[in-house]
């Protein structure tokens, strides 16, 4: 595989001196949820036609795509969707990735509705970390915000499984949405104290076309600081390493940390390494970008490493994505006009 038989040649950094060092793979655009704020049920119901199988990026091509980043400079992989978990035999996936050295870190997201199915062959397989996503803990709050009636029970299960399995610490991420959940942070926050695992705030953002987003339903960083601070009193913390998305914060009396993603309040564009590969195959530079450039053609056409190892370099360096920190002079903030790729199409 390409990063094994070339030597490696890192891609140039982009137009605003951002190396390319992480990289996002959605695995399916399917999902056993239809969470309002990513994919609304009354758009994506029995009728709505997800991809065709043969227009999925195979394991083999995802594989071989992978191996070229690493090629490039990418450290870090995250297998994403739509839910990953639901892309069948994904563990081959990931034992198909792990060879690659140079992949220090590789993890995927989940919204843990199969994971106590499938937690002890993830690890086997070599999965490194795993983000499980977790809005709430309240039943009602919840089966609204999965769009599925599900209960919390299952997720939870699937954490603890993960837990068995030796995944530590785990991630919880929680999109924070004003007037939905907001009245549920705290408990969220309070349930995980102590546990080991970081839970992750995350404002709502105004990812894709369809989500209904207004700048109203944003509950920025601060105030989410503010009422968990208020009860369980938390500090900053220096970031693990330079251009991590999460700003650290630890609980006062050393029980833990949370993580808060503060991407509409405090953008964080000028750091942002991470480059996306859609399931069919499309290479995107930034999560609200309008399209992305094809790299399924090229491959299935016959390119060879070196190729498409060019084409990515190319496109990464001509980025000048920083859509977060333009928004507020973009003129669109309120309601997304502009055209944008869908949020399940390429992974959070
Ligand atoms: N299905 C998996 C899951 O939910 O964990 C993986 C894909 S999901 C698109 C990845 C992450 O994006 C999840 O943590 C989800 O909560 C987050 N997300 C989706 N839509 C979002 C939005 N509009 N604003 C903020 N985060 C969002
Ligand atoms: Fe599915 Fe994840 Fe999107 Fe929810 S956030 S609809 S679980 S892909
Ligand atoms: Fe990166 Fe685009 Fe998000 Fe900015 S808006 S942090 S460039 S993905």
């Amino acid at each position: 595989m390409a990063s094994q038989i070339s030597t490696r040649q890192t891609a140039a950094s982009d137009q605003f001196d951002r190396p390319l060092r992480d990289l996002r793979i959605s695995v399916t655009d399917r999902c056993n949820f239809r969470c309002p704020y990513c994919m609304p049920a009354e758009i994506y119901g029995e009728r709505y036609e997800f991809l065709p199988r043969d227009e999925l990026l195979t394991f083999e091509e995802i594989a071989r795509l992978t191996g070229i980043f690493v090629d490039l400079g990418v450290t870090k992989a995250r297998l994403t969707g739509g839910e990953p978990l639901i892309r069948a035999d994904v563990t081959r996936l990931i034992r198909m990735l792990t060879p690659f050295n140079a992949l220090a870190d590789l993890t995927m997201t989940t919204n843990g509705y199969l994971l106590a199915r499938f937690a002890q062959e993830l690890k086997e397989a070599g999965l490194g970390r795993i983000t499980v996503s977790l809005d709430s803990l309240d039943d009602e709050v919840f089966r609204s915000m999965n769009g599925r009636n599900f209960d919390t029970a299952p997720v939870l299960e699937g954490i603890a499984a993960a837990e068995k399995a030796g995944f530590s610490p785990i991630k919880i991420n929680a999109v924070v949405q004003k007037g939905v959940n907001d009245h549920t942070i705290v408990d969220l926050a309070r349930h995980f104290k102590g546990t080991g695992h970081i839970v992750r705030f995350i404002e709502f953002m105004d990812v894709g076309t369809l989500n209904h987003w207004n700048m109203s339903q944003v509950m920025p960083a601060a105030e989410i600081v503010r009422m968990i601070c208020e009860e369980m009193p938390i500090e900053p913390v220096e970031p693990n390493y330079k251009g991590e998305v999460a700003r650290r914060w630890r609980y006062v009396d050393g029980d833990g940390e949370i993580g808060i993603i503060a991407s509409v309040s405090e953008p964080f564009c000028g750091a942002c390494t991470r480059a996306r590969l859609s399931t069919d195959g499309r290479l995107v530079t930034c999560l609200f970008a309008a399209g992305g450039t094809d790299l399924r053609g090229p491959m299935r056409g016959g390119a060879d490493d070196d190729e498409l190892k060019k084409l990515i370099a190319g496109v990464w360096s001509d980025r000048r994505d920083r859509y977060s920190m333009d928004r507020s002079t973009l003129g669109d903030g309120d309601g997304a006009t502009r055209s944008r790729i869908e949020m399940y199409q390429i992974g959070g």
